[in-house]
């Protein structure tokens, strides 16, 4: 999806003069790119309406630049898209018991997603608890038993008894009494949308009566996202959507067709296995990685423009686009990532490279620490991209500083000159030429 997107945006920025003609093609590219995300036909159709309503070509007064206009409505839409135009759905109120269900199909992260929900809650001073309500699936209940030891959550399920409802209303009945403030029931799925999946949902809804119900999503599915989203709308009242392994390539398409079906928010995304890789969703920078991640430099320069603060902009455009990758941009693209997480590296592919998956701890240590070295270093250092300059002596100084020995400086500078080989080749690929001209 990014790639045609960012295609598509591309081209718009490279064509002289916008028309209505121009419009139409990149609302034409947009479209099929949404198509091929498995985005349904009716969102993307309302979202043309929307633009072409929003951006009237000839209404702006010269001057303006259209470019930017459009890309803004894109982007704006997207974001609406996003937004189910109601009221924020329900969350829990302090002081009060709050009943919170996860629905979902099997293998979509409900397990996972719901001890990391009440991980997050504990960690701001809530009192929660966890039911596996779960008895379909074998394991079921050892797996949220020990997610909620790991993470010190108060747990209940019977493993030997199979009717989910039963289990649920105990629990809730139990954790009401033990004063939790925040009770947590996971339920079972079906690898495929069955009737008894649905009655099931509904049953333990109908007995446990929840505040809130979860629909948990896995972002990488596509097509199937509406329909499953609505199915289990219509059985229980879904409010809250969360889309799980957003670590992963999935660019998440499939939520706006969820939040469509469901007519709810998404309120969290998970990002990993861990308890700890659970974020607020947070809408900008969802659709900016919705459409900035393709791989060209468009879509990089939309990127810039959302993330970085706008005293910063031109700065770091005009730097990137001379083409000297120096230790200062090293070092801000080190803080984006460290600060934002590994979809922030500015240059697409890069992220890659400086956090290797499986291997984000080790690279971020690893950064922070290359950073305290960086931070030693002066203006000239930083802003040069000679290497020659680096001498022993400069080493030895910014090892003093920084507490570190000099062998790790040299590490540092090893690291850089690697990633400078790779900026400057993908650099070539990106054909900045071409893209220098769109920037002002
Ligand atoms: P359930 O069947 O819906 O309860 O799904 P589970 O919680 O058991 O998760 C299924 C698999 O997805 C497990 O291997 C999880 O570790 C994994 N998983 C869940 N959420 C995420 C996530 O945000 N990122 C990644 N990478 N894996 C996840
Ligand atoms: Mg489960």
């Amino acid at each position: 999806l990014g790639g045609s997107l960012s295609k598509a945006i591309h081209r718009m920025t490279n064509a002289m003069i916008i028309d209505d003609k121009v419009l139409d093609d990149c609302l034409n590219e947009i479209a099929r790119a949404l198509l091929q995300a498995d985005v349904r036909f009716n969102l993307i159709s309302d979202m043309q309406a929307n633009i072409r309503k929003t951006v009237n070509l000839n209404d702006i007064a010269a001057g303006h630049n259209k470019r930017k206009i459009i890309q803004q409505a894109i982007f704006d839409e997207l974001c609406n898209m996003l937004n189910p135009g109601k009221p924020p759905c329900f969350t829990p109120k302090r002081g009060k018991t709050s009943v919170v269900m996860f629905v979902g199909l099997q293998g979509s992260g409900k397990t996972t997603t719901c001890s990391k929900y009440a991980h997050y809650h504990q960690k701001k001073g809530w009192n929660p608890a966890l039911i596996c309500a779960d008895t379909f699936r074998a394991g079921a209940f050892d797996q949220l038993k020990q997610n909620a030891a790991k993470v010190k959550i108060p747990f209940y399920g019977r493993p030997m008894e199979s009717d989910p409802v039963k289990v649920a209303v105990e629990g809730v009945e139990r954790f009401k009494k033990e004063n939790c403030d925040l009770i947590i029931v996971d339920t079972s799925g079906r690898h495929k949308q069955q009737a008894e999946l649905f009655e099931e949902m509904r049953q333990v809804s109908e007995a446990t009566k929840p505040d809130l119900v979860v629909f948990v999503m896995d972002g990488s599915i596509g097509q199937a996202a509406f329909e499953q989203a609505r199915a289990f709308k219509q059985s229980v009242a879904v409010g809250a959507v969360i889309v799980t392994k957003m670590d992963s390539h999935a660019k998440g398409g499939g939520a706006l067709s969820a939040v469509a079906a469901t007519e709810s928010p998404v309120i969290f995304i998970g990002t990993g296995e861990h308890m700890d890789e659970f974020q607020v969703f947070d809408v900008k920078p969802f659709v900016s990685r919705l459409l900035g991640m393709g791989g060209d430099l468009s879509g990089f320069i939309d990127k810039i423009n959302q993330v970085v603060p706008m005293d910063q902009k031109p700065e770091i455009g005009q730097k990137l686009l001379e083409g000297n990758f120096t230790l200062r941009i090293m070092h801000e693209q080190f803080q984006n990532i460290l600060k934002m997480g590994p979809f922030w590296a500015m240059v697409p592919g890069f992220s890659d490279e400086l956090m290797p998956k499986g291997r984000e701890k080790e690279s971020q240590a690893k950064m922070k620490r290359y950073m305290t070295m960086m931070d030693c270093m002066t203006d000239k250092e930083l802003d040069s991209s000679s290497p020659k300059l680096m001498n022993e002596s400069r080493m030895m100084r910014i090892a003093r500083g920084s507490g570190r020995n000099i062998r790790e400086v040299m590490e540092m500078l090893e690291e850089y000159k690697r990633l400078a080989r790779i900026w400057s080749k993908m650099k070539k690929s990106l054909k900045i030429p071409a893209l220098s001209r769109n920037m002002n």
